[in-house]
C-alpha cells in the first residue's frame, strides 16, 4: 500500500487554512516529500513526521510556491538529526535544482555558521545530495521505484512529474502542467494521480490580467480529470486549489471532475489522506 497525504493544498495566494503546495508519500517504510511550499513543516508535524524522517525530497519544478520552505526543510532536518554523520538528504528535481539548493544554503550561510560555532556536534553544513533529471528512472531502493517524465508548464521549464511504485501499488504526482502526452504515459495504469488544478471558470472572470495569465499553463479540474481517464488511473486526487475551495464547495469541484472521470475522486483539506492499494487500477487505459 502507498499512503498519500496532501500536506498543503494551497497555491501562491496565501490562505489562512491551506499551506503551500506539498504532498507526502509513504511507501515501503520510506517517506517522500514532494514539493515544499509554505508551511510544509507544520503539516509534516500534523502528519506525524518531520524533516529529519524524510527519505528524499522530490521537486516537480522551481516555482516559488513549490519550494518556498526549502531552506526551512534543509536547516530543520540538519539541526534535528542527532545521529553522528547523517546521510545526505537526496533532493531530486529538474535541471536548476542544484543551483537553487546551493543558493539556498548560501542564503542561510550566517545561520549555518552560527550553529556550527555554537554546537560541538555540528561540524559541517547540512548534508544534501542533489540529482537533476528530466526523464527516466531516478530511484530504486528497498522495493520502491521512482521514475520521472517531462510535464508542460511552459514557460516554466523543465518541469517533471514523478511515478512512485511499491509492491504493485503506484502513485503519480503531476505537479503543475497542462495536459500532455508524456504525463499521460507516466500516469498510464497508475493506482492514483495527484494533480494540481485551477478553476478556469472562476479565474477567467477575475479582473486582473496577471491572475488570468495562470490559465494558460495549468490544468483545469476537467482537464486533470480527462488526463486521469486517458491514463486509466484508479483514483484522481486533486490539490493546489486555485482559487481556494469556498467553504462547503468541495462537492462542486468533485462534480466538475466527475464530468470527465467516473472513478474515485478525492478533494480535501490539508492533511487529507488517501490509501492506494495494489490493483486499484482495474480498468485498461483509455477505456
Ligand atoms: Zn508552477
Ligand atoms: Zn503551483
Amino acid at each position: 500500500m502507498i499512503e498519500v497525504t496532501l500536506l498543503g493544498t494551497g497555491s501562491p495566494i496565501p490562505d489562512a487554512n491551506r499551506a503551500g503546495p506539498s504532498t507526502l508519500v509513504r511507501a515501503g517504510g520510506q517517506t517522500f516529500l514532494i514539493d515544499c511550499g509554505r508551511g510544509v513543516q507544520q503539516r509534516l508535524t500534523g502528519a506525524g513526521t518531520g524533516a529529519n524522517a524524510l527519505t528524499a525530497l522530490l521537486l516537480t519544478h522551481l516555482h516559488s510556491d513549490h519550494i518556498a520552505d526549502l531552506g526551512d526543510v534543509i536547516i530543520t532536518r540538519w539541526v534535528s538529526t542527532f545521529t553522528p554523520d547523517p546521510a545526505p538528504l537526496p533532493i531530486i528535481g529538474p535541471p536548476g535544482t542544484a543551483e537553487v539548493v546551493e543558493n539556498t544554503l548560501k542564503a542561510f550561510g550566517f545561520d549555518i555558521g552560527y550553529r556550527i560555532a555554537h554546537h560541538a556536534d555540528l561540524n559541517s553544513p547540512p548534508p544534501v545530495e542533489v540529482f537533476e533529471y528530466t526523464d527516466g528512472p531516478v530511484w530504486d531502493r528497498d522495493g520502491v521505484q521512482i521514475r520521472v517524465a517531462p510535464t508542460d508548464h511552459r514557460p516554466v521549464a523543465p518541469t517533471i512529474g514523478f511515478r512512485i511504485e511499491h509492491a504493485g501499488a503506484s502513485v503519480v504526482l503531476a505537479g503543475d502542467t497542462v495536459p500532455c502526452e508524456s504525463l499521460d504515459a507516466l500516469a498510464s495504469g497508475a493506482g492514483a494521480l495527484v494533480h494540481t488544478v485551477i478553476r478556469k471558470d472562476l479565474i477567467d472572470a477575475m479582473p486582473m490580467q496577471r491572475i488570468r495569465d495562470i490559465c494558460d499553463y495549468h490544468s483545469s479540474v476537467e482537464q486533470a480529470a480527462e488526463t486521469a481517464t486517458r491514463a486509466g488511473v484508479g483514483i484522481l486526487i486533486l490539490t493546489h486549489y486555485v482559487p481556494a475551495i469556498a467553504p462547503g464547495a468541495e462537492d462542486e469541484w468533485r462534480a466538475l471532475a466527475a464530468t470527465a472521470f467516473d472513478r474515485q475522486i478525492e478533494v480535501g483539506d490539508d492533511l487529507h489522506r488517501v490509501e492506494v492499494h495494489p490493483g486499484v487500477c482495474a480498468k485498461p487505459a483509455g477505456s
